[in-house]
Protein backbone atom coordinates (compact mmCIF):
# COMPACT_ATOMS: atom_id res chain seq x y z
CA UNK A 1 0.00 0.00 0.00
CA UNK A 2 1.41 3.37 -0.98
CA UNK A 3 1.21 5.89 1.22
CA UNK A 4 1.43 6.90 5.06
CA UNK A 5 -0.32 8.06 7.74
CA UNK A 6 0.65 9.79 10.61
CA UNK A 7 -3.13 10.66 12.54
CA UNK A 8 -2.07 13.79 15.01
CA UNK A 9 -5.50 14.81 14.89
CA UNK A 10 -6.27 11.80 16.95
CA UNK A 11 -2.69 11.59 18.74
CA UNK A 12 -2.46 15.02 20.32
CA UNK A 13 -5.83 15.51 20.96
CA UNK A 14 -8.43 13.81 23.93
CA UNK A 15 -11.37 12.01 22.13
CA UNK A 16 -14.82 10.91 22.60
CA UNK A 17 -14.55 7.25 24.45
CA UNK A 18 -17.87 6.40 22.74
CA UNK A 19 -17.49 4.67 19.28
CA UNK A 20 -20.88 4.61 16.98
CA UNK A 21 -22.94 7.36 15.17
CA UNK A 22 -25.46 7.54 17.75
CA UNK A 23 -26.50 10.81 17.95
CA UNK A 24 -25.20 13.02 20.78
CA UNK A 25 -23.60 15.95 21.93
CA UNK A 26 -19.69 15.46 22.85
CA UNK A 27 -18.24 17.05 25.84
CA UNK A 28 -14.80 17.41 26.24
CA UNK A 29 -13.46 15.91 23.56
CA UNK A 30 -12.54 16.91 19.42
CA UNK A 31 -13.28 13.96 18.20
CA UNK A 32 -15.31 10.85 17.91
CA UNK A 33 -13.95 7.69 16.01
CA UNK A 34 -16.58 6.15 13.65
CA UNK A 35 -16.44 4.12 10.88
CA UNK A 36 -17.68 4.89 6.98
CA UNK A 37 -20.93 2.71 6.14
CA UNK A 38 -20.40 0.48 3.54
CA UNK A 39 -22.38 1.53 0.60
CA UNK A 40 -24.05 -0.96 -1.99
CA UNK A 41 -21.61 -0.60 -5.45
CA UNK A 42 -18.95 2.00 -5.24
CA UNK A 43 -17.41 2.87 -8.95
CA UNK A 44 -15.11 5.47 -9.28
CA UNK A 45 -16.84 7.80 -11.60
CA UNK A 46 -14.08 10.79 -11.70
CA UNK A 47 -10.44 11.54 -9.84
CA UNK A 48 -8.53 14.45 -10.05
CA UNK A 49 -4.82 13.23 -11.27
CA UNK A 50 -2.87 15.86 -9.56
CA UNK A 51 -4.40 15.33 -6.48
CA UNK A 52 -3.53 11.53 -6.44
CA UNK A 53 -0.31 12.84 -7.34
CA UNK A 54 0.31 15.02 -4.38
CA UNK A 55 -1.18 12.76 -2.31
CA UNK A 56 1.25 9.91 -3.62
CA UNK A 57 -1.60 7.23 -5.54
CA UNK A 58 -0.33 6.03 -8.24
CA UNK A 59 -1.75 5.52 -11.86
CA UNK A 60 -1.77 1.53 -10.94
CA UNK A 61 -3.13 2.66 -7.42
CA UNK A 62 -6.26 4.88 -8.99
CA UNK A 63 -7.31 1.92 -11.32
CA UNK A 64 -7.36 -0.39 -8.56
CA UNK A 65 -10.31 -2.93 -7.07
CA UNK A 66 -9.78 -0.95 -3.67
CA UNK A 67 -9.62 2.41 -4.71
CA UNK A 68 -12.90 2.75 -5.41
CA UNK A 69 -13.89 0.68 -2.19
CA UNK A 70 -11.26 2.55 0.30
CA UNK A 71 -12.90 5.84 -1.54
CA UNK A 72 -16.80 4.40 -0.93
CA UNK A 73 -16.37 3.83 2.59
CA UNK A 74 -16.33 0.19 2.45
CA UNK A 75 -12.47 -0.59 2.96
CA UNK A 76 -9.39 1.62 5.05
CA UNK A 77 -6.31 1.08 4.26
CA UNK A 78 -3.37 0.30 6.49
CA UNK A 79 -3.16 3.61 8.65
CA UNK A 80 -6.50 4.61 8.41
CA UNK A 81 -8.49 5.83 11.61
CA UNK A 82 -11.87 7.25 10.45
CA UNK A 83 -13.09 10.03 12.90
CA UNK A 84 -15.79 12.81 12.64
CA UNK A 85 -14.97 16.02 14.39
CA UNK A 86 -16.67 18.43 16.62
CA UNK A 87 -17.34 21.60 15.83
CA UNK A 88 -19.70 24.86 16.81
CA UNK A 89 -20.65 27.56 14.53
CA UNK A 90 -23.07 30.60 13.72
CA UNK A 91 -24.95 30.02 11.07
CA UNK A 92 -26.39 32.74 9.45
CA UNK A 93 -25.65 35.35 12.00
CA UNK A 94 -27.00 32.95 14.59
CA UNK A 95 -25.06 30.44 17.10
CA UNK A 96 -26.29 27.53 16.19
CA UNK A 97 -24.49 25.08 19.17
CA UNK A 98 -22.81 21.98 18.21
CA UNK A 99 -23.07 21.27 14.54
CA UNK A 100 -19.82 18.88 13.70
CA UNK A 101 -18.91 16.69 10.66
CA UNK A 102 -22.26 15.40 10.17
CA UNK A 103 -21.69 13.70 7.08
CA UNK A 104 -17.78 13.84 6.68
CA UNK A 105 -15.58 11.44 7.94
CA UNK A 106 -11.22 11.98 8.22
CA UNK A 107 -9.23 8.88 7.15
CA UNK A 108 -6.86 9.75 8.08
CA UNK A 109 -3.83 12.48 7.82
CA UNK A 110 -1.26 11.05 4.87
CA UNK A 111 2.44 12.06 4.99
CA UNK A 112 4.03 11.99 1.86
CA UNK A 113 7.77 11.30 2.15
CA UNK A 114 8.58 15.47 1.11
CA UNK A 115 6.70 15.84 4.27
CA UNK A 116 3.69 17.66 3.14
CA UNK A 117 0.17 16.38 5.53
CA UNK A 118 -2.55 15.60 3.60
CA UNK A 119 -5.75 15.07 5.44
CA UNK A 120 -8.09 12.38 3.57
CA UNK A 121 -11.97 13.38 4.44
CA UNK A 122 -15.13 11.43 2.65
CA UNK A 123 -18.20 13.71 2.59
CA UNK A 124 -21.43 11.53 2.14
CA UNK A 125 -19.93 8.80 3.83
CA UNK A 126 -22.83 8.02 6.07
CA UNK A 127 -23.78 8.91 9.78
CA UNK A 128 -21.85 10.41 12.78
CA UNK A 129 -22.89 11.47 15.83
CA UNK A 130 -22.96 15.22 14.68
CA UNK A 131 -26.02 13.58 12.17
CA UNK A 132 -28.50 15.47 14.02
CA UNK A 133 -31.36 14.32 12.22
CA UNK A 134 -30.05 13.93 8.70
CA UNK A 135 -28.39 11.31 6.85
CA UNK A 136 -24.80 11.44 6.60
CA UNK A 137 -24.62 10.57 2.69
CA UNK A 138 -24.54 13.07 -0.39
CA UNK A 139 -26.29 12.97 -3.79
CA UNK A 140 -24.49 12.74 -6.92
CA UNK A 141 -25.12 16.27 -8.12
CA UNK A 142 -24.30 18.39 -4.93
CA UNK A 143 -21.08 15.74 -5.02
CA UNK A 144 -19.82 16.82 -8.66
CA UNK A 145 -20.23 20.38 -7.68
CA UNK A 146 -17.74 19.98 -4.92
CA UNK A 147 -15.35 17.31 -6.72
CA UNK A 148 -15.32 20.07 -9.57
CA UNK A 149 -15.18 23.49 -7.98
CA UNK A 150 -12.92 22.51 -5.48
CA UNK A 151 -9.90 22.08 -8.44
CA UNK A 152 -11.53 24.69 -10.27
CA UNK A 153 -10.80 27.20 -8.20
CA UNK A 154 -7.72 25.61 -7.53
CA UNK A 155 -6.41 26.24 -10.89
CA UNK A 156 -7.96 29.29 -10.92
CA UNK A 157 -5.28 30.35 -8.01
CA UNK A 158 -8.02 30.26 -5.62
CA UNK A 159 -6.69 28.75 -1.74
CA UNK A 160 -8.90 25.50 -1.57
CA UNK A 161 -9.49 22.56 -0.10
CA UNK A 162 -9.07 19.86 -3.12
CA UNK A 163 -11.05 16.80 -4.48
CA UNK A 164 -9.28 13.61 -4.64
CA UNK A 165 -12.09 11.14 -6.06
CA UNK A 166 -15.55 11.09 -6.87
CA UNK A 167 -17.28 7.74 -6.49
CA UNK A 168 -21.00 6.64 -7.13
CA UNK A 169 -22.41 4.93 -4.47
CA UNK A 170 -24.97 2.93 -6.38
CA UNK A 171 -27.43 3.94 -4.07
CA UNK A 172 -30.69 6.11 -3.61
CA UNK A 173 -30.31 9.28 -1.64
CA UNK A 174 -33.85 10.85 -0.60
CA UNK A 175 -33.48 14.75 -1.09
CA UNK A 176 -36.39 17.29 -0.94
CA UNK A 177 -33.49 19.63 -3.14
CA UNK A 178 -35.73 22.82 -3.20
CA UNK A 179 -37.47 22.48 0.59
CA UNK A 180 -41.06 22.49 -1.69
CA UNK A 181 -42.36 19.44 0.07
CA UNK A 182 -40.92 17.57 -3.27
CA UNK A 183 -38.88 14.89 -2.08
CA UNK A 184 -37.72 12.50 -4.64
CA UNK A 185 -34.84 9.33 -4.89
CA UNK A 186 -31.61 10.52 -6.35
CA UNK A 187 -28.04 8.89 -6.94
CA UNK A 188 -25.98 9.19 -4.21
CA UNK A 189 -22.26 10.05 -4.01
CA UNK A 190 -18.90 10.18 -1.82
CA UNK A 191 -16.52 12.83 -2.75
CA UNK A 192 -13.05 12.37 -0.89
CA UNK A 193 -11.68 16.11 -0.53
CA UNK A 194 -8.00 16.61 0.59
CA UNK A 195 -6.54 19.46 2.68
CA UNK A 196 -3.78 20.17 4.97
CA UNK A 197 -6.38 20.29 7.62
CA UNK A 198 -9.82 21.03 7.97
CA UNK A 199 -10.28 22.73 10.84
CA UNK A 200 -12.47 25.44 10.91
CA UNK A 201 -13.38 28.14 13.03
CA UNK A 202 -16.16 26.33 14.67
CA UNK A 203 -13.70 23.71 16.30
CA UNK A 204 -12.61 26.70 18.29
CA UNK A 205 -16.03 28.12 19.26
CA UNK A 206 -17.78 25.18 20.24
CA UNK A 207 -14.70 24.64 23.17
CA UNK A 208 -15.12 28.34 23.85
CA UNK A 209 -19.20 28.07 24.47
CA UNK A 210 -18.45 25.32 26.59
CA UNK A 211 -15.99 27.16 28.54
CA UNK A 212 -13.91 24.78 27.98
CA UNK A 213 -10.81 27.01 28.39
CA UNK A 214 -8.01 23.98 28.78
CA UNK A 215 -9.20 21.83 25.57
CA UNK A 216 -9.44 25.11 23.80
CA UNK A 217 -5.72 25.69 24.67
CA UNK A 218 -4.57 22.19 23.22
CA UNK A 219 -6.27 22.82 20.68
CA UNK A 220 -4.74 26.17 19.91
CA UNK A 221 -1.42 25.27 20.24
CA UNK A 222 -1.81 21.88 18.15
CA UNK A 223 -3.04 23.74 15.39
CA UNK A 224 0.19 25.63 15.41
CA UNK A 225 2.05 23.36 15.99
CA UNK A 226 0.54 21.17 13.01
CA UNK A 227 -1.00 23.69 10.66
CA UNK A 228 1.63 26.93 10.85
CA UNK A 229 4.74 25.11 12.25
CA UNK A 230 6.43 27.88 10.89
CA UNK A 231 4.80 29.96 13.94
CA UNK A 232 6.00 27.30 15.99
CA UNK A 233 9.53 27.30 15.19
CA UNK A 234 9.65 31.30 15.16
CA UNK A 235 9.26 31.10 18.51
CA UNK A 236 11.20 28.62 20.37
CA UNK A 237 11.26 28.02 23.87
CA UNK A 238 14.89 25.76 25.38
CA UNK A 239 14.70 23.06 27.20
CA UNK A 240 15.40 24.51 30.78
CA UNK A 241 12.92 27.30 30.00
CA UNK A 242 11.08 28.56 33.08
CA UNK A 243 7.04 28.17 33.07
CA UNK A 244 7.11 31.95 32.60
CA UNK A 245 8.95 32.16 29.16
CA UNK A 246 7.08 29.18 27.85
CA UNK A 247 4.15 30.98 28.35
CA UNK A 248 4.94 33.99 26.80
CA UNK A 249 6.21 32.10 23.77
CA UNK A 250 2.60 30.32 23.85
CA UNK A 251 1.47 33.56 23.66
CA UNK A 252 3.28 35.11 21.00
CA UNK A 253 2.64 32.24 18.41
CA UNK A 254 -0.89 32.62 19.42
CA UNK A 255 -0.67 36.11 18.32
CA UNK A 256 0.88 35.68 14.88
CA UNK A 257 -1.39 32.81 14.43
CA UNK A 258 -4.69 34.79 14.88
CA UNK A 259 -2.88 37.39 12.82
CA UNK A 260 -2.06 35.17 9.90
CA UNK A 261 -5.27 33.37 9.93
CA UNK A 262 -6.70 37.10 9.39
CA UNK A 263 -4.44 37.90 6.51
CA UNK A 264 -5.05 34.70 4.74
CA UNK A 265 -9.27 34.98 5.31
CA UNK A 266 -8.40 38.18 3.50
CA UNK A 267 -6.53 37.27 1.00
CA UNK A 268 -9.05 34.53 0.05
CA UNK A 269 -11.87 36.58 -0.41
CA UNK A 270 -10.31 39.10 -2.50
CA UNK A 271 -9.58 35.63 -4.73
CA UNK A 272 -12.96 34.88 -4.78
CA UNK A 273 -14.53 38.49 -5.86
CA UNK A 274 -11.74 38.63 -8.68
CA UNK A 275 -12.88 35.69 -10.21
CA UNK A 276 -16.88 36.25 -9.27
CA UNK A 277 -17.51 33.24 -7.21
CA UNK A 278 -20.32 33.74 -4.30
CA UNK A 279 -19.65 30.52 -1.56
CA UNK A 280 -23.56 30.66 -0.28
CA UNK A 281 -23.02 29.53 3.13
CA UNK A 282 -19.93 31.75 4.51
CA UNK A 283 -21.54 30.21 8.39
CA UNK A 284 -18.48 30.09 10.69
CA UNK A 285 -17.74 25.89 10.33
CA UNK A 286 -17.30 26.45 6.78
CA UNK A 287 -14.23 28.95 7.62
CA UNK A 288 -11.24 27.15 7.40
CA UNK A 289 -8.12 27.94 9.50
CA UNK A 290 -5.77 27.94 6.68
CA UNK A 291 -7.87 30.74 4.72
CA UNK A 292 -9.29 27.79 2.12
CA UNK A 293 -11.88 27.78 0.70
CA UNK A 294 -14.13 24.77 1.89
CA UNK A 295 -17.36 23.13 1.97
CA UNK A 296 -19.03 23.54 -1.52
CA UNK A 297 -22.47 24.03 -1.80
CA UNK A 298 -25.26 26.13 -2.66
CA UNK A 299 -22.37 28.51 -4.24
CA UNK A 300 -22.29 29.95 -7.84
CA UNK A 301 -20.64 32.26 -9.94
CA UNK A 302 -21.78 35.79 -11.09
CA UNK A 303 -22.81 35.77 -14.45
CA UNK A 304 -24.71 39.36 -14.99
CA UNK A 305 -22.89 41.14 -12.59
CA UNK A 306 -25.00 42.24 -9.43
CA UNK A 307 -23.29 42.68 -6.11
CA UNK A 308 -26.70 41.70 -4.14
CA UNK A 309 -26.57 37.97 -6.08
CA UNK A 310 -26.68 34.87 -4.26
CA UNK A 311 -27.35 31.63 -5.61
CA UNK A 312 -28.67 30.29 -2.19
CA UNK A 313 -32.23 30.66 -2.28
CA UNK A 314 -32.15 29.24 1.65
CA UNK A 315 -30.61 32.93 1.69
CA UNK A 316 -32.85 34.51 -0.70
CA UNK A 317 -34.79 36.50 2.04
CA UNK A 318 -31.70 38.41 3.99
CA UNK A 319 -29.36 37.74 0.80
CA UNK A 320 -26.89 37.63 4.29
CA UNK A 321 -23.88 36.04 1.84
CA UNK A 322 -24.37 38.08 -1.38
CA UNK A 323 -21.21 38.52 -3.48
CA UNK A 324 -20.96 42.05 -2.29
CA UNK A 325 -21.28 41.72 0.95
CA UNK A 326 -19.12 38.58 1.39
CA UNK A 327 -15.78 40.43 2.63
CA UNK A 328 -17.79 41.72 5.53
CA UNK A 329 -18.43 38.43 6.40
CA UNK A 330 -15.25 37.12 6.58
CA UNK A 331 -14.51 39.43 8.71
CA UNK A 332 -17.65 39.36 11.30
CA UNK A 333 -16.40 35.57 10.92
CA UNK A 334 -12.65 36.68 12.11
CA UNK A 335 -14.76 38.81 14.89
CA UNK A 336 -16.57 35.44 16.10
CA UNK A 337 -13.14 33.57 16.32
CA UNK A 338 -11.44 36.16 18.11
CA UNK A 339 -14.29 36.06 20.68
CA UNK A 340 -13.34 32.36 20.72
CA UNK A 341 -9.42 32.46 21.10
CA UNK A 342 -10.40 35.33 23.86
CA UNK A 343 -9.83 33.41 26.90
CA UNK A 344 -6.43 31.86 25.58
CA UNK A 345 -5.23 34.87 24.85
CA UNK A 346 -3.47 37.50 28.26
CA UNK A 347 -4.09 40.65 25.99
CA UNK A 348 -6.59 41.33 23.84
CA UNK A 349 -4.63 43.93 21.64
CA UNK A 350 -2.82 40.62 20.22
CA UNK A 351 -6.79 39.48 18.66
CA UNK A 352 -7.41 43.33 17.90
CA UNK A 353 -3.87 43.68 15.70
CA UNK A 354 -5.23 40.84 13.73
CA UNK A 355 -8.36 42.04 12.95
CA UNK A 356 -6.10 45.08 11.74
CA UNK A 357 -4.13 43.35 9.61
CA UNK A 358 -7.31 41.86 7.87
CA UNK A 359 -8.56 45.08 7.16
CA UNK A 360 -5.11 46.24 6.02
CA UNK A 361 -4.65 43.37 4.12
CA UNK A 362 -7.68 43.20 1.90
CA UNK A 363 -7.91 47.04 1.24
CA UNK A 364 -4.53 46.85 -0.53
CA UNK A 365 -4.76 43.51 -2.05
CA UNK A 366 -8.70 43.97 -3.44
CA UNK A 367 -7.82 47.35 -4.78
CA UNK A 368 -4.78 46.15 -6.94
CA UNK A 369 -6.59 43.11 -7.91
CA UNK A 370 -9.25 44.96 -9.59
CA UNK A 371 -7.00 47.60 -10.84
CA UNK A 372 -5.26 44.54 -12.41
CA UNK A 373 -8.30 42.61 -13.45
CA UNK A 374 -9.02 46.37 -15.34
CA UNK A 375 -5.64 46.62 -17.05
CA UNK A 376 -5.19 49.56 -14.48
CA UNK A 377 -2.48 48.19 -11.91
CA UNK A 378 0.56 50.74 -11.95
CA UNK A 379 3.71 50.46 -9.23
CA UNK A 380 3.08 52.75 -7.03
CA UNK A 381 -0.35 52.57 -6.53
CA UNK A 382 -3.72 53.26 -8.23
CA UNK A 383 -4.60 57.15 -8.82
CA UNK A 384 -7.47 58.85 -8.83
CA UNK A 385 -8.35 58.60 -12.69
CA UNK A 386 -7.81 54.67 -12.09
CA UNK A 387 -10.46 54.62 -9.30
CA UNK A 388 -12.66 56.81 -11.27
CA UNK A 389 -12.84 54.59 -14.04
CA UNK A 390 -13.21 51.73 -12.23
CA UNK A 391 -16.27 52.91 -9.84
CA UNK A 392 -17.73 53.90 -12.98
CA UNK A 393 -16.45 50.70 -14.89
CA UNK A 394 -18.48 48.93 -12.19
CA UNK A 395 -21.67 51.32 -12.31
CA UNK A 396 -21.72 49.79 -16.31
CA UNK A 397 -21.43 46.07 -15.88
CA UNK A 398 -24.22 46.74 -13.43
CA UNK A 399 -26.70 48.55 -15.75
CA UNK A 400 -25.35 47.10 -19.05
CA UNK A 401 -26.15 43.36 -17.29
CA UNK A 402 -22.97 42.34 -18.57
CA UNK A 403 -21.22 39.15 -17.98
CA UNK A 404 -18.66 39.46 -15.19
CA UNK A 405 -16.46 37.18 -16.67
CA UNK A 406 -16.86 37.92 -20.47
CA UNK A 407 -16.76 41.68 -20.32
CA UNK A 408 -13.30 41.49 -18.46
CA UNK A 409 -12.16 38.81 -20.56
CA UNK A 410 -13.20 41.13 -23.91
CA UNK A 411 -11.49 44.48 -22.47
CA UNK A 412 -8.00 42.41 -22.38
CA UNK A 413 -8.62 41.36 -26.08
CA UNK A 414 -9.35 45.00 -27.30
CA UNK A 415 -6.91 46.40 -29.91
CA UNK A 416 -4.45 48.66 -29.98
CA UNK A 417 -6.73 51.66 -31.93
CA UNK A 418 -10.24 51.66 -31.31
CA UNK A 419 -12.29 52.08 -34.34
CA UNK A 420 -14.07 55.56 -34.49
CA UNK A 421 -17.38 54.29 -34.94
CA UNK A 422 -17.43 51.17 -33.08
CA UNK A 423 -20.64 51.00 -30.55
CA UNK A 424 -19.70 48.92 -27.26
CA UNK A 425 -21.69 45.75 -28.82
CA UNK A 426 -19.09 45.66 -31.72
CA UNK A 427 -15.92 46.23 -29.49
CA UNK A 428 -16.91 43.49 -26.62
CA UNK A 429 -18.82 41.09 -27.80
CA UNK A 430 -22.25 39.02 -27.23
CA UNK A 431 -21.31 39.72 -23.22
CA UNK A 432 -24.18 41.10 -22.34
CA UNK A 433 -28.10 39.94 -21.13
CA UNK A 434 -30.78 41.03 -22.84
CA UNK A 435 -31.83 44.60 -24.45
CA UNK A 436 -30.46 46.77 -21.16
CA UNK A 437 -27.40 47.92 -23.10
CA UNK A 438 -28.93 49.81 -25.64
CA UNK A 439 -29.86 52.22 -23.01
CA UNK A 440 -26.56 52.81 -22.23
CA UNK A 441 -24.61 52.93 -25.03
CA UNK A 442 -23.26 56.25 -25.33
CA UNK A 443 -21.99 55.93 -21.75
CA UNK A 444 -20.20 52.92 -22.00
CA UNK A 445 -18.63 53.87 -25.27
CA UNK A 446 -17.20 56.95 -23.67
CA UNK A 447 -16.04 54.85 -21.02
CA UNK A 448 -14.49 52.42 -22.93
CA UNK A 449 -12.79 55.53 -24.54
CA UNK A 450 -11.60 56.97 -21.58
CA UNK A 451 -10.74 53.51 -20.01
CA UNK A 452 -8.19 53.12 -23.76
CA UNK A 453 -6.83 56.27 -23.39
CA UNK A 454 -5.82 55.67 -19.80
CA UNK A 455 -4.26 51.41 -20.39
CA UNK A 456 -3.16 53.26 -23.36
CA UNK A 457 -0.92 55.83 -21.72
CA UNK A 458 1.58 53.92 -20.36
CA UNK A 459 3.18 52.95 -23.54
CA UNK A 460 2.64 49.25 -23.06
CA UNK A 461 1.35 47.53 -26.62
CA UNK A 462 -2.11 45.44 -26.95
CA UNK A 463 0.11 42.07 -26.75
CA UNK A 464 1.64 42.46 -23.53
CA UNK A 465 -1.46 43.92 -21.95
CA UNK A 466 -3.87 41.17 -22.99
CA UNK A 467 -1.08 39.18 -21.57
CA UNK A 468 -1.49 40.59 -18.70
CA UNK A 469 -5.02 40.74 -18.04
CA UNK A 470 -5.91 37.68 -19.33
CA UNK A 471 -3.52 35.89 -16.20
CA UNK A 472 -5.89 37.69 -13.82
CA UNK A 473 -9.61 37.65 -16.09
CA UNK A 474 -10.37 33.70 -16.54
CA UNK A 475 -11.68 32.51 -19.50
CA UNK A 476 -13.86 29.25 -18.26
CA UNK A 477 -15.37 29.50 -15.33
CA UNK A 478 -17.59 26.37 -13.77
CA UNK A 479 -21.01 28.47 -14.89
CA UNK A 480 -23.50 27.23 -12.64
CA UNK A 481 -25.47 25.63 -15.89
CA UNK A 482 -22.44 24.13 -17.11
CA UNK A 483 -22.23 21.96 -13.84
CA UNK A 484 -26.00 21.04 -14.39
CA UNK A 485 -25.25 19.97 -18.14
CA UNK A 486 -22.88 17.52 -16.23
CA UNK A 487 -25.39 16.55 -13.60
CA UNK A 488 -27.89 15.80 -15.72
CA UNK A 489 -26.03 13.40 -18.19
CA UNK A 490 -24.22 11.98 -15.20
CA UNK A 491 -27.40 11.29 -13.81
CA UNK A 492 -28.60 9.30 -16.70
CA UNK A 493 -24.84 8.05 -16.20
CA UNK A 494 -22.78 9.20 -18.46
CA UNK A 495 -19.66 10.93 -16.52
CA UNK A 496 -17.79 12.27 -19.88
CA UNK A 497 -18.68 16.53 -19.08
CA UNK A 498 -17.78 15.69 -15.93
CA UNK A 499 -14.31 14.72 -17.20
CA UNK A 500 -14.37 17.33 -20.56
CA UNK A 501 -15.20 20.35 -17.65
CA UNK A 502 -12.44 18.85 -14.98
CA UNK A 503 -10.38 19.13 -17.88
CA UNK A 504 -11.55 22.52 -19.15
CA UNK A 505 -10.36 23.91 -15.76
CA UNK A 506 -7.85 23.10 -15.32
CA UNK A 507 -5.91 25.62 -17.61
CA UNK A 508 -8.79 28.60 -17.21
CA UNK A 509 -7.06 31.36 -18.38
CA UNK A 510 -6.17 29.96 -21.75
CA UNK A 511 -7.91 29.96 -24.96
CA UNK A 512 -9.77 26.47 -25.76
CA UNK A 513 -9.96 25.98 -29.39
CA UNK A 514 -13.19 23.59 -29.82
CA UNK A 515 -14.46 24.51 -26.34
CA UNK A 516 -15.99 28.07 -27.66
CA UNK A 517 -19.73 26.58 -25.86
CA UNK A 518 -18.31 26.73 -22.45
CA UNK A 519 -17.84 30.45 -22.57
CA UNK A 520 -21.14 31.72 -23.73
CA UNK A 521 -23.79 33.64 -21.40
CA UNK A 522 -26.04 31.50 -19.79
CA UNK A 523 -28.93 30.40 -22.47
CA UNK A 524 -32.47 31.04 -21.42
CA UNK A 525 -33.19 27.61 -20.49
CA UNK A 526 -30.90 28.02 -17.67
CA UNK A 527 -32.20 31.09 -16.05
CA UNK A 528 -34.78 29.91 -13.69
CA UNK A 529 -33.71 26.55 -13.53
CA UNK A 530 -32.93 24.54 -10.06
CA UNK A 531 -29.28 24.13 -9.92
CA UNK A 532 -28.59 26.90 -12.07
CA UNK A 533 -29.91 29.96 -10.96
CA UNK A 534 -31.37 27.95 -7.85
CA UNK A 535 -29.57 26.33 -5.40
CA UNK A 536 -30.57 25.54 -1.86
CA UNK A 537 -28.45 23.77 1.14
CA UNK A 538 -30.52 20.86 0.50
CA UNK A 539 -27.45 18.36 -0.88
P1 LIG B 1 -23.28 22.74 5.69
O1 LIG B 1 -24.41 23.70 5.56
O2 LIG B 1 -23.14 21.78 4.56
O3 LIG B 1 -21.99 23.40 6.03
O4 LIG B 1 -23.65 21.80 6.93
C1 LIG B 1 -23.94 22.27 8.23
C2 LIG B 1 -23.98 21.11 9.18
O5 LIG B 1 -24.98 20.16 8.79
C3 LIG B 1 -22.68 20.33 9.30
O6 LIG B 1 -22.55 19.90 10.62
C4 LIG B 1 -22.92 19.18 8.36
O7 LIG B 1 -22.12 18.07 8.66
C5 LIG B 1 -24.39 18.89 8.61
N1 LIG B 1 -25.03 18.20 7.48
C6 LIG B 1 -25.35 18.72 6.27
N2 LIG B 1 -25.90 17.78 5.48
C7 LIG B 1 -25.94 16.65 6.20
C8 LIG B 1 -26.42 15.31 5.94
N3 LIG B 1 -26.96 14.96 4.78
N4 LIG B 1 -26.28 14.41 6.93
C9 LIG B 1 -25.74 14.73 8.12
N5 LIG B 1 -25.30 15.95 8.42
C10 LIG B 1 -25.39 16.90 7.48
MG1 LIG C 1 -20.22 22.84 6.50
Amino acid sequence: MPVTFDNTFLRDLPGDPEISARRRQVLGACWSRVEPTPVAAPTLLAHAPEVAELVGFTDADVTSDWFPRVFGGNALLPGMQPYAACYGGHQFGTWAGQLGDGRAITLGEVVTPAGARWELQLKGAGPTPYSRTADGRAVLRSSIREFLCSEAMHHLGVPTTRALSLVGTGEPVVRDMLYDGNAREEPGAIVCRVAPSFLRFGNFEILAARDDRVLLEQLVDFAIRRDYPHLHDAHPVREDASDAVRAEAAQERRAAFFREVCERSARMVVEWMRVGFVHGVMNTDNMSILGLTIDYGPYGWLEEFDPNWTPNTTDAAGRRYRYGQQPAIVQWNLVRFAQALQPVFTAPEALEAGLDAFLSTYDAAYEGMMAAKFGLAREGGVDDHAQTLMREGFGLLFDTHADFTRFFRALGDLPAVLPADASPRTLLGDVFYGEAVDAHTDRLGLWLRRWHAAVSATGEGPTARRARMHAVNPKYVLRNWLAQEAIDLAEQGDASRVHELLDLVRRPYDEQPGRERFDANRPDWARHKPGCSMLSCSS
